[in-house]
């Protein structure tokens, strides 16, 4: 049985009077890749956002194994080092090179010395395709390379779970691919990953599991196969045939 990496109970998250998330309450096992789908504005960043407290929840408690980390007195800072986000937007160090956007936290935040950190974070600019561009500047980078760069940053923390939000929406489409690719061969590796995305052939092959939004509730929760073949309810229905 597969240790649970995070849990939400009864999350509730609203902006002023906009109740965003509504009493969500699941886990996520360790090794599981689920894909949050849902039309746009029906919560899916913001929730995301709550597992690693980006977003602070209005009601409900979010845990990180056995850690109530809604709890007042978390060091969430610690907590964040292990729920690592991949932004649609990269947010690269635009005045550090590639290697230096790689190495920056493993040294300042996790002290690791600067010889091990730089091999570490040749291996993993290898991994993505990218060795040969770590002593370039992310303003020489196509959008994909940016975000496979952004993808081998979070790698760099050694992170338990990496939360991404949309990660190719930003790209032009003939750049999807390659980070797509990336996004899979880390999937098999069996870290757990929770993938805000829009790339249904992506959420269809790659993720073990499906959640499905629908103006702040979890309208869905299920298998891929299940989740594209019958789903449940009408909006997961006309979703899939505005998507497909
Ligand atoms: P999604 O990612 O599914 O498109 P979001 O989680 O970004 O949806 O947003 C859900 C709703 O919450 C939207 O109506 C959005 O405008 C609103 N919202 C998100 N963040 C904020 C914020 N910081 N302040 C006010 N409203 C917000
Ligand atoms: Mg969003």
């Amino acid at each position: 049985m597969s240790k649970v990496v995070i849990r939400t109970e009864s999350l509730c998250k609203s902006f002023g009077k906009l109740d965003v998330l509504k009493n969500i309450s699941t886990e996520i096992y360790q090794g599981e890749v689920v894909a949050i789908l849902g039309p746009s504005g029906s919560g899916k960043s913001t929730f995301l956002r709550c597992m690693n407290l980006l977003e602070r929840p209005t009601r409900g408690r979010v845990y990180f194994h056995d850690i109530e980390i809604t709890q007042p007195k978390v060091n969430i800072g610690k907590v964040r080092q292990q729920l690592v986000m991949v932004f649609q937007h990269f947010n690269l160090f635009p005045h550090l090179t590639v290697m230096e956007n790689v190495t920056y936290a493993p040294m300042k935040v996790k002290g690791v010395n600067s010889q091990l950190a730089k091999q570490k974070g040749l291996e993993l600019l290898a991994k993505v395709g990218l060795a040969q561009k770590a002593d370039v500047y992310p303003a020489k980078l196509s959008g994909g390379q940016k975000q496979r760069v952004a993808i081998a940053r979070a790698l760099a923390m050694e992170p338990e779970m990496i939360l991404f939000d949309e990660p190719t929406s930003a790209l032009d489409p003939e750049m999807v691919k390659d980070v797509l690719l990336v996004m899979q061969a880390l999937a098999q590796t069996g870290i757990t990953m929770a993938i805000v995305t829009h790339e249904m052939g992506f959420a269809r092959e790659v993720a073990s599991r499906i959640m499905f939004l629908d103006q702040g509730t979890l309208a869905e929760d299920t298998t891929p196969s299940e989740f594209f073949h019958h789903p449940r309810c009408d909006r997961a229905q006309q979703f899939l045939e505005k998507m497909l």
